[in-house]
């Protein structure tokens, strides 16, 4: 089997212990999000300004498909999340080029409620993310932009823009302004819209990056029978569920260069909702409000692109049935239910049967449409 390289539009930077402790004011420090895990390591509890959530660890080596635990990609992977050297390496091993890269830790600053607190923590991480960044062309970071405010929000945008990022991250659904609950479909966004849409910058959503509440167990909706595998897949509605309110409300329309990824959450999806939303704006056309300039699936289709690991059904016949040209690869590196370890016979299990062109666009076209400075990849092994 000769080595196919692929973009990865899902892939996470892991903070260093003391990245706050060293940027920000220890009473600032102190509120930004921690991860203190038991000593069994089977739960973790994240502190986050005063809030506390609990959650279950993934278990190592019980991923049918991934590797045991036993094989040092365990180290490897802890290792690759922060030093950008050893992550080149594993990248190359594995055939995965350039990198859309969110933090770990760091989504969980969406939970803050203090504005303060929540445009220093983004600038904290986006200075760190840089750094990443500015070590390796290949790797493309997603700014983390502070939202209870809209004009910090634009302000970091605009500040991060300069810095020389390419993209910034939201959480799939927004946390509480003030005492407001915000949606994406409101006009208090329209601001950072405007500006990401003037600055080409990426709005990029990560599965699962919803605000939790503390008194809920975090990413848990569902218990008893099947909950494990109901929960799983729970986390991806979200980003449909943002991308279809980015579609619907106009926001998208009146802004063509505003592009949108959602990463982690499939991308067969892509069509399915896309005729939702087009039967919507037909058959109830009289209540439709924005009329749209076009149907809102051609939308969806142009301006959101959507990134999987092992959807070996739904994400490739996306584009060779469904012609969603935006459906990406992403192999989640280095997260435990990514594909390292098993990348290549991921990429080929995927795309062996499938058109050079189909599979070039899957693995590299659509990245490359959207961060046109990464360099190429090398060629795909014969
Ligand atoms: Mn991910």
């Amino acid at each position: 089997m000769g080595k196919l390289w692929a973009n990865s539009g899902d892939s996470h930077l892991v903070e260093p212990d003391d990245l706050f402790e060293t940027r920000l004011p220890q009473d600032l420090a102190d509120r930004m999000p921690r991860s203190v895990k038991d000593e069994d390591g089977a739960w973790e509890t994240v502190y986050v300004d005063g809030q506390e959530f609990r959650r279950r660890m993934p278990k190592p080596g019980t991923a049918a498909r991934s590797f045991s635990d036993d094989d040092g990609l365990t180290e490897r992977r802890m290792i690759g999340g922060r030093d950008v050297v050893s992550r080149l390496k594993d990248l190359d091993d594995e055939g995965v080029w350039g990198e859309l890269t969110y933090p770990s830790l760091g989504i969980w600053s969406f939970n803050i409620r203090d504005p303060k607190l929540a445009l220093a923590g983004s600038m904290a991480l986006n200075d760190w993310a840089m750094e990443m960044q500015n070590a390796s062309p290949r790797l493309v970071c997603t700014a983390a932009i502070p939202l209870i405010d809209i004009d910090d929000a634009v302000n970091e945008a605009k500040r991060c823009r300069e810095m020389g990022f390419a993209a910034v991250s939201l959480p799939t659904r927004p946390g509480l302004s003030g005492k407001v609950q915000h949606n994406y479909v409101d006009p208090f966004f329209d601001p950072l819209w405007d500006i990401l849409n003037d600055m080409e910058m990426r709005l990029c959503f990560h599965i699962g990056t919803e605000p939790h509440t503390p008194d809920e167990r975090t990413g848990v909706v569902h218990r008893g029978r099947g909950g494990a595998i109901l929960n799983y897949t729970e986390t991806t509605f979200g980003g449909q569920r943002a991308a279809a309110q980015m579609v619907a409300s106009g926001a998208l329309d009146i802004r063509p260069k505003l592009k949108v990824v959602i990463s982690e959450g499939g991308s067969g999806w892509v069509p399915f909702v896309a005729d939702r939303l087009d039967e919507a704006f037909r058959q109830h056309s009289g209540a439709v409000s924005p009329k749209l300039s076009r149907l809102p699936g051609e939308i969806m289709y142009d301006q959101v692109y959507a990134s999987f690991q092992h959807d070996y059904r739904s994400s490739v016949m996306a584009l060779t049935a469904g012609g969603y040209q935006n459906s990406m690869f992403g192999s989640d590196y280095p997260h435990w239910e990514g594909t390292f370890g098993h990348t290549q016979k991921t990429l080929h299990e995927l795309f062996d049967d499938v058109s050079p062109e189909a599979s070039r666009r899957i693995r590299i076209g659509a990245f490359q449409e959207l961060f046109p400075h990464v360099p190429q990849p090398p060629a795909d092994e014969a």
